[in-house]
């Protein structure tokens, strides 16, 4: 399913959105019990917005880039109609006022919301297990998950249920779901698309992106989403950049330059890349790939990030710091859930009880350590030093594309899919995880996880993700560049995982 062709036979009259949202809650409903991917799916609702949209279309009234595109949300976004959970307890019941800016104007280009889909709650997770509504299963072995904490997203785009998922990428969880699940994720520059009905987590590093399964899809979805909101002071105020032209599975005019190979292309390849966290057969994917890349013209040049070995502990000090705070608005008064509690008791008791069934034991995990790294004494030593590394972080990289990168290079994820259950008892190992993606998240960068290849592991194919991580507001090369590697990785498209819809 692709979005810009459903767009285009909606807008000429040779399909109907009625006709594509009813397909797509068919196979939603199908997938259901297997996958888990949706939280709450929205039939009456996206069937009226279809009718609508086929009425202005019988009047040749002008339809959106998106017209007649179902999309998932990601449950941490708000959206004006059903809850907005952020699979948690606390806001199980929780009905958003308003709509997101972003996915306002993802409506207002004509994509239909079809429901909002699972995730690791508040986005605190790299598996999607730490949901209070139980977890998602990867299409590709159901055994696995799929990444987090946008897993619910991911796995709807993978297993062909919608084209284009909302997620949002506080430390990589747009994409280390979509390398999980075999398909595209995009993490845009901090400050392009407005956080606006985005829930908190952590606020100098949350933003919302698309999962699809197209790097056109990507660009189509925020290219509709970016620029300048009043409502989020830290949405940047800058033209919108053509982003659409980049993408596609027609050749680019760099490609034509170029006869088809990536010459031109300069690629950094961080040392990092090649650490003993690496699966083995996940690393042999990423030397594969690089190798193919470098006879297809590209250049690929070894570079050290120097400070990058300390991305993770930076990245889990300043996260929690922000959650943190931002998790205190969670007190039984002003939000969703609150304890039942004899009456008479006190008001410590209420926040007490409340927070602790309300919040799922790593979101707890959270706020301890976030709380305990800004307590005085202890403040300096942790997160001064991390708001350190983090200004060092964003230097390495820096120096890189002064030094000619177009873009730095490196596997998405240490390894492929875990199983369910794996990594629950060891938090560490879970964050261990994002190695690779949090270094652009504090940075600020964006950031795109592609397909590079599939490994076999006990018995399952498995897909293995490529980043690349662009200079802060280049997604237009990014894009471009992230196309034009995929054009000579995946001559003829991706793999898809074996059950896809
Ligand atoms: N896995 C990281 C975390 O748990 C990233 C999550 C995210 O990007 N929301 O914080």
């Amino acid at each position: 399913m692709n979005a810009r062709r459903i767009a285009a036979g909606v807008r000429d009259g040779s399909r109907s959105a009625t006709a594509v949202v009813r397909e797509t809650l068919d196979k939603i409903n199908a997938a259901h019990d297997r996958l888990g991917a949706f939280l709450a799916v929205f039939e009456d609702h996206a069937l009226e917005r279809a009718a609508d949209i086929d009425a202005r279309q019988a009047r040749s009234e002008p339809l959106g880039p998106l017209a007649g595109v179902p999309i998932a949300v990601k449950d941490n976004i708000c959206y004006a109609h059903g809850t907005t959970t952020c699979a948690s307890r606390m806001l199980e019941r929780y009905h958003s006022p308003f709509t997101a800016t972003a996915l306002q104007r993802l409506e207002d280009a004509g994509a239909i919301v079809v429901g909002k889909t699972n995730l690791d709650e508040f986005g605190m997770g790299s598996s999607c297990e730490h949901s209070a509504f139980g977890p998602t299963r990867n299409p590709w072995d159901e055994t696995r998950v799929p990444g987090g904490s946008s897993g619910g997203s991911a796995a709807a785009v993978a297993a062909g249920l919608v084209p284009i998922a909302m997620g949002s990428d506080t430390g990589g969880s747009i994409r280390q779901p979509a390398a999980f699940c075999g398909v595209v994720g995009l993490k845009p520059t901090y400050g392009r698309v407005s956080r606006y009905g985005l829930v908190a987590y952590a606020s100098s590093l949350d933003q919302i992106g698309p999962i699809a399964g197209t790097i056109e899809d990507c660009a189509l979805a925020l290219s509709v989403m970016q620029g300048v909101d009043p409502h989020d002071a830290t949405s940047a105020d800058r033209p919108g950049d053509h982003l659409c032209a980049h993408a596609g599975s027609e050749t680019t005019s760099a490609d034509q330059q170029s006869g088809g190979s990536l010459a031109g292309l300069v690629l950094g390849v961080p040392t990092l890349s090649r650490g003993p966290h690496n699966d083995a057969d996940a690393q042999a994917v990423f030397d594969s790939t690089v190798g193919t890349l470098e006879r297809a013209g590209a250049e690929v040049r070894e570079i050290r990030l120097p400070h990058a070995d300390h991305a993770v502990a930076a990245y889990y000090v300043i996260a929690t710091a922000e959650a943190g705070s931002n998790l205190a608005r969670y007190d039984g008064v002003r939000y969703g859930f609150r304890a039942e509690l004899p009456r008479d008791a006190t008001l410590e008791a209420m926040y007490t009880r409340t927070r602790t069934e309300g919040f799922g034991r790593e979101v707890q995990r959270r706020i301890m350590l976030g709380t305990h790294v800004l307590t005085s004494g202890y403040h300096d030593a942790y997160y001064l030093t991390a708001l350190k590394a983090r200004r060092r972080i964003a230097e390495d990289f820096a120096a890189a594309f002064s030094a000619g990168c177009d873009a730095v290079c490196t596997p998405t994820t240490p390894g492929p899919a875990f199983a369910l259950g794996a990594k629950l008892s060891n938090p560490l190992s879970m964050y261990a995880e994002d190695v690779y993606t949090v270094g652009a998240s504090l940075a600020g960068l964006p950031a795109v996880s592609v397909p590079a290849g599939v490994v076999e592991s006990a018995g399952a194919r498995l897909p293995i993700g490529l980043q690349l991580i662009g200079r802060a507001w280049g997604e237009a090369r990014l894009i471009d560049a992230a196309q034009r590697v995929v054009n000579v990785l995946h001559p003829e498209g991706f793999e898809l995982p074996p059950r896809a819809l």
